[in-house]
């Protein structure tokens, strides 16, 4: 997957170098590639944002430079545009899905906001020439969008082949969408045995397969209906046994 980002704060994406992202840009199954905004500004001071029209607080990001910006990587008329995407808390929620459906992708061209926000014409220009969406991270608003952008990446290209070591660590995981899924994961402990007094549940030293597999699912349907009850309204409670429904009872879960 090759991933364009166009930002006004280039150093803010360096992180992608470090972890597994940058072992994945080692090893070629990813490509990153961070653009200055400002290179395609054409006044001396290389600003970026103006005024917003009809009034109000804050600056907004003035459309020209995205225009040349846009002209440069994805020129008119060139083979198999990117997908945009464009982090505002205004865009569509980020799920697990979601992320699916992008490292489906094989390049992206994520535009980083800042102050107010992008002139709208950006986005609909842009629509002219290439799929785009508009993504938001979360109910809530950062300073800008190169965080967005952080948090897209990190959840997309997890799922990309050979970005895993071990590919297993994506099975039964939080907010997962395959069979069996839609609940948050069991706690999970490594060694010592006992830590300032408090032990590892016994059942995980037991080598009893079945066993730590059923404390796990009890596990997985007490933190969900404890800290997200809103996941056990769309869990498919075709898919509960008789323990399940005992277990989500014991949590005053309404549905069981
Ligand atoms: N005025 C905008 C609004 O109320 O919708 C918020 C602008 S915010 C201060 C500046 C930039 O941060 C946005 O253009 C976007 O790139 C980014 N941003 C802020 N919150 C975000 C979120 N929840 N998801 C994705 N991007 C976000």
């Amino acid at each position: 997957m090759h991933i364009d980002v166009i930002t006004i704060f280039p150093d803010y994406l360096a992180p992608l170098d470090l972890s597994l992202s940058g072992k994945a840009q080692g090893a070629g199954v990813l490509e990153v590639t961070v653009h200055d905004l400002r290179q395609w500004t054409r006044n001396r001071h290389r600003t970026v944002d103006d005024t917003p029209y009809g009034g109000g607080a804050g600056m907004v990001m003035r459309p020209e430079p995205w225009g040349e910006a846009l002209d440069a990587l994805v020129p008119l008329g060139g083979s198999s545009p990117p997908t945009m995407l464009v982090p505002t808390p205004t865009g569509r929620p980020l799920t697990q899905s979601l992320a699916e459906e992008l490292a489906q992708v094989t390049r992206l061209l994520i535009a980083c906001g800042r102050y107010e926000g992008i002139d709208a014409r950006v986005v609909e220009h842009a629509r002219s020439r290439m799929p785009v969406l508009e993504v938001s991270i979360g109910d809530y608003v950062v300073t800008g969008g190169e965080v967005a952008a952080l948090v897209i990446i990190e959840a997309v290209v997890r799922l990309l082949p050979g970005f895993m070591g071990n590919p297993g660590s994506l099975d039964e995981e939080s907010h997962g969408t395959g069979e069996g899924q839609g609940l948050l994961e069991y706690p999970t402990y490594t060694k010592p045995v006992t830590w300032r007094g408090l032990d590892v549940p016994a059942v995980l030293l037991s080598g009893h397969h079945a066993q730590v597999t059923r404390w796990r699912r009890e596990q997985s349907l007490r933190r969900t209906a404890r800290v997200r009850p809103d996941l056990l309204a769309t869990y498919d409670v075709a898919s509960l046994d008789p323990r399940d429904r005992e277990v989500l009872a014991e949590e005053g879960w309404p549905g069981s």
